[in-house]
């Protein structure tokens, strides 16, 4: 169990040649001990709905369900999280298509960012893979990510399945909105049912309506009591 996750990122000799091999569209420099990686990140992948994993061939091996190439800046610095760009144009500018104003993209939630390098290039793969598998199916191959408090505690859910227990982040992020006020206090007073309406707002049954935030939540409260807090 991960307690603390770091905020810094090297990036090592073995780094740079992996990158090389399996992306070697990519241009790489160094500037004030910043890495930027940009060019074509080029990837063949397929996605198992029935074991909701990604499989990718790298480095030219046309193999997979998806083959595809997209312009991108990843941007890795040494004192603070990495930002991907799609510099492409290929993504709209939508919080829809996870991509903001300034051409970022978001390749994770805020609780379960990259710890490494290779973390990185892997969440990299698996953000483009999905785009492009949206173009084609219009559909999401893990389902929607949700914004605001809902894809939050869906990413608290989501990063307890990589070990990684951040209940104090997700409630200080949690606090920080008038709304969470009400989540807060669901969480302290009330267990949480998946039979109650859900938080979205819909009258359907939590459990069904938005599972993951469901099973967020409940983990949220079982580990913050579990903590006495
Ligand atoms: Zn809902």
């Amino acid at each position: 169990m991960l307690l603390f996750r770091a905020l810094t990122m090297q990036v090592h000799e073995n780094n740079l040649f992996w990158i090389q091999e399996n992306f070697p569209e990519l241009h790489h420099r160094v500037v004030n001990k910043t890495h930027f990686f940009e060019g074509l990140f080029c990837f063949c992948g397929s996605f198992s709905e029935e074991l909701k994993e990604y499989t990718f061939f790298l480095g030219g091996v046309m193999v997979g369900e998806v083959c595809d190439a997209y312009k991108v800046r990843i941007e890795i610095y040494s004192d603070k999280l990495p930002v991907i760009y799609e510099t492409g144009g290929r993504i709209p500018f939508s919080t829809d298509y996870h991509k903001y104003g300034n051409g970022s993209v978001c390749a994770w939630g805020v609780l379960d960012w990259p710890e490494s390098v290779a973390e990185v290039f892997d969440l990299a793969l698996q953000f483009f893979f999905d785009q492009s598998y949206f173009q084609r199916h219009q559909k999401w191959p893990r389902g929607e990510y949700y914004h605001g408090e809902l894809g939050l505690l869906q990413n608290y859910y989501q990063a307890t399945l990589r070990g990684i227990r951040s209940e104090e982040l997700c409630m200080k992020l949690l606090r920080q909105s008038l709304e969470a006020k009400y989540i807060n206090s669901i969480l302290v007073k009330r267990k949480i049912k998946g039979h109650h309406p859900c938080i979205c707002g819909s009258t359907d049954h939590f459990r069904r309506c938005h599972p993951d935030v469901f099973k967020g939540m409940w983990l949220l409260q079982k580990h913050f009591q579990a903590k006495g807090v």
